[in-house]
């Protein structure tokens, strides 16, 4: 079972945590704010109050056993930049942190960190393509070129079979999976996969034949 850390208890941090603690994962959130650490404290599996920029006291915490840790600090670039450097210096395997701005991302990653996340500008981005597609209905980007994308079939699709559709070769897409409903999931559909309705296919496929599902329907 992966044990987390989190580090820095803001609207993000905090988030984080409880999110993975309800998951049913090891967490151990740490902020140097006393209130905010007893807001958590029967929320997470270990809450400490502590100046994370402190690597002696990073250190006690047995930071260095935990899988990942995500630096939520934000609004303290300083802060954020030195925990991080502690961190994968201690010989955490996987760091994630939440940078403000370009060049706090670049500093991050200069100084060990293995992921860099823009949570305000990630979110805004997610907002706004949702709010202007009328088929997009979730969307994680892989990289500059490609993407996953939960998309409502097309009308001239519904009764006919991923195969007769073409999907792949006429639209680029791979379908990865099919949700039914809230529960039910098709993984992988087969060639005959059938289309129905109510489905909510998951595909994957390059930005340019993704964007034509996010025309807004005039
Ligand atoms: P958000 O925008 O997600 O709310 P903030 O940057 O405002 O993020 O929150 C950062 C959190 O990190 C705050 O709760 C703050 O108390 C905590 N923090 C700041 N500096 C340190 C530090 N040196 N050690 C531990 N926690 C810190």
């Amino acid at each position: 079972m992966k044990q987390f850390g989190v580090i820095g208890l803001g609207r993000f941090g905090f988030s984080v945590a409880t999110s993975l603690y309800e998951m049913g994962y090891d967490v151990l959130a740490v902020d140097i704010d006393e209130q905010i650490v007893q807001d958590i404290s029967d929320r997470v599996t270990h809450a400490v109050q502590a100046d994370a920029t402190d690597e002696n006291i990073i250190r006690s915490l047995g930071i260095r056993n935990l899988d990942v840790v995500i630096v939520t600090i934000g609004s303290n670039i300083q802060a954020s930049i030195m925990v991080t450097m502690i961190v994968k210096e201690l010989g955490v395997k996987f760091v994630v942190a939440k940078a403000q701005s370009d060049l706090h991302a670049k500093v991050l990653y200069k100084v060990g960190a293995d992921r860099v996340v823009f949570p305000e500008r990630d979110m805004g981005i997610r907002v706004a393509r949702n709010l202007v597609s009328s088929k997009v209905l979730d969307y994680i980007e892989l990289s500059k070129d490609y993407s996953i994308v939960e998309i409502e079939p097309m009308i001239e699709w519904i009764g006919l079979s991923l195969k007769e559709i073409g999907i792949r070769q006429n639209h680029g897409l791979n379908v990865v999976a099919v949700r039914k409903n809230k529960e039910d999931i098709v993984v992988s559909p087969g060639p005959e996969y059938v289309i129905n309705e109510d489905d909510i296919l998951v595909v994957i496929g390059e930005n340019r034949n993704l964007r034509k599902f996010e025309k807004k329907d005039e």
